[in-house]
């Protein structure tokens, strides 16, 4: 059902998956690992121990569509079903599989917004973890998603993340940057050859890029008619006092601390969440 390419080295080593396309419309991890394929098939890039397994295109009928999913998010379905009834049950099977397989995971999606910025989570914050996300290019880490929602029963997440984790293994999330940015394909492509390097896959060493780590720390549903106070991005920092949103029943919020706007959604339905905070931990 799904394409997947195996590179093994000479010596034994770390077991790195690479998923690409769980959504189906997010380009940028299918053309990054293109690129890797490209240079490991050419003989530029040498794997020296462990073994490589890619799947640049997870959701494969999405992405030919260029749309996210078909019956449901394939990142809330990852699990070992005995009886898959949907399109993405069945490939969540699939990639469940190929991450009891792996030691280490490195899912890498993309956004959907010109300008928005490039950052890993971090939900279980284990050494194993760390050593991906010290290989990452990027800026911003987010942790704690789990405990912001471990008070919500009935959000069910069966996510890449919460599999690999789940199973005792190390793993998390690449959000690579806006999908039609030729720099979120560069860096996702950067990302996994530092990963590679890091676990001493190939030879070589990279930069580390100095991350700061954003916990999360309170999750805001919207339950009354209102609007957010300012244009605010993604990681936007917001020192204690600053308006955030504006009630259509005069009611006010304001940021309680210095902290950071957490994936703002600006066009929020009643009852969905309105936006996060997080803290630097
Ligand atoms: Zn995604």
């Amino acid at each position: 059902m799904v394409q997947v390419y195996n590179f093994k080295g000479n010596k034994d080593g770390a077991k790195l998956l690479v998923l690409g396309a769980i959504h189906g419309n997010e380009v940028a991890g299918p053309l990054a690992i293109s690129r890797l394929m490209q240079e490991l098939e050419a003989g530029k890039i040498k794997l020296v121990s462990g073994t490589l397994t890619l799947l640049p295109i997870a959701n494969p009928e999405a992405h030919q569509k260029d749309i996210r999913q078909i019956e449901e998010n394939l990142n809330r379905v990852i699990n070992q079903w005995e009886t898959p009834n949907t399109y993405e049950k069945k490939l969540g099977v699939e990639v469940a599989k190929l991450i009891e397989a792996c030691d280490y995971m490195l899912d890498v999606h993309s956004t959907h917004n010109a300008g928005e910025i490039a950052f890993s989570f971090l939900d279980y914050a284990t050494t194993g973890n760390l050593k991906i996300v010290e290989a990452l290019d990027v800026d911003y880490v987010l942790s704690g998603w789990p405990d912001v929602y471990g008070s919500q029963d009935e959000i069910v997440d069966f996510s890449t993340e919460r599999y690999v984790n789940f199973i005792g293994k190390n793993g998390l999330t690449l959000e690579s940057g806006y999908h039609k940015d030729p720099a979120a394909i560069d860096l996702a492509y950067q990302s996994i050859v530092n990963l590679l390097k890091n676990l001493k896959m190939i030879e070589g060493s990279f930069e580390k890029k100095e991350k700061r780590i954003v916990k999360m720390t309170d999750i805001v549903i919207k339950n009354k008619e209102g609007h957010l106070a300012d244009k605010f991005k993604h990681f936007d920092f917001l020192k204690k006092g600053t308006l955030i949103a504006q009630c259509d029943d005069g009611e006010q919020i304001f940021a309680d601390k210095d902290c950071y706007m957490i994936i703002p959604n600006h066009h929020c339905e009643l009852g969905a969440e309105w936006y996060y905070l997080g803290v630097l931990l």
